[in-house]
């Protein structure tokens, strides 16, 4: 039996609230897709974010995963923590982000992990940075604007 659908057939994303989901089954929310590990640039006079194509030092482009987790938010100053306590998050996360699907009230996408039973999006290149991220690593603090992309 699927572990995602209880025995009256219906998964908890459809019959719990993003509020009323255990510690679990909110992480089993996120894809994969490493698109909330790209860095983003705000421009001070028009506080305009930008999105660029660099992904944070501890993505793993390989697997789309953070490298160290547990520890994300002692290691990245700017690694934020998907929570309903900020709901104006879920403005600029991407449009096929569980999180975000779920918050504004959709479904989540039939390719979604939960449905498919793959553990990440890594394949589909419509969703998974990692065909197209450069780590950070290799980037000049000065160079990230010329990373700026219209993805999201
Ligand atoms: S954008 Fe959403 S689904 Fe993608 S990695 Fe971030 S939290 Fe997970
Ligand atoms: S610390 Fe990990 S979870 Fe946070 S932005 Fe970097 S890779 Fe993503």
């Amino acid at each position: 039996m699927d572990c995602n659908v209880s025995d009256a057939g219906t998964a908890f994303w459809q019959t719990k609230s993003l509020a009323q989901m255990n510690a679990q089954e909110w992480e089993s929310l996120c894809d994969g897709c490493g698109q909330c590990c790209l860095i983003k640039l705000e421009d001070e006079d028009t506080a305009k974010v930008y999105q660029t194509r660099v992904s944070c030092q501890l993505l793993d482009l390989k697997s789309c995963r953070c490298r160290d987790y547990a520890h994300r938010f002692e290691k990245v100053a700017a690694c934020v923590k998907v929570t309903l306590d900020k709901p104006e998050q879920f403005e600029w996360m991407p449009e096929t982000c569980a999180y975000r699907l779920l918050y504004e009230g959709k479904t989540l996408h039939d390719w979604h992990p939960l449905l498919t039973q793959n553990q990440s999006v890594l394949q589909n290149q419509e969703v998974s940075v990692s065909h197209y991220a450069i780590s950070e690593e290799y980037i000049h603090p000065d160079q990230l604007q010329d990373y700026i992309s219209e993805k999201r």
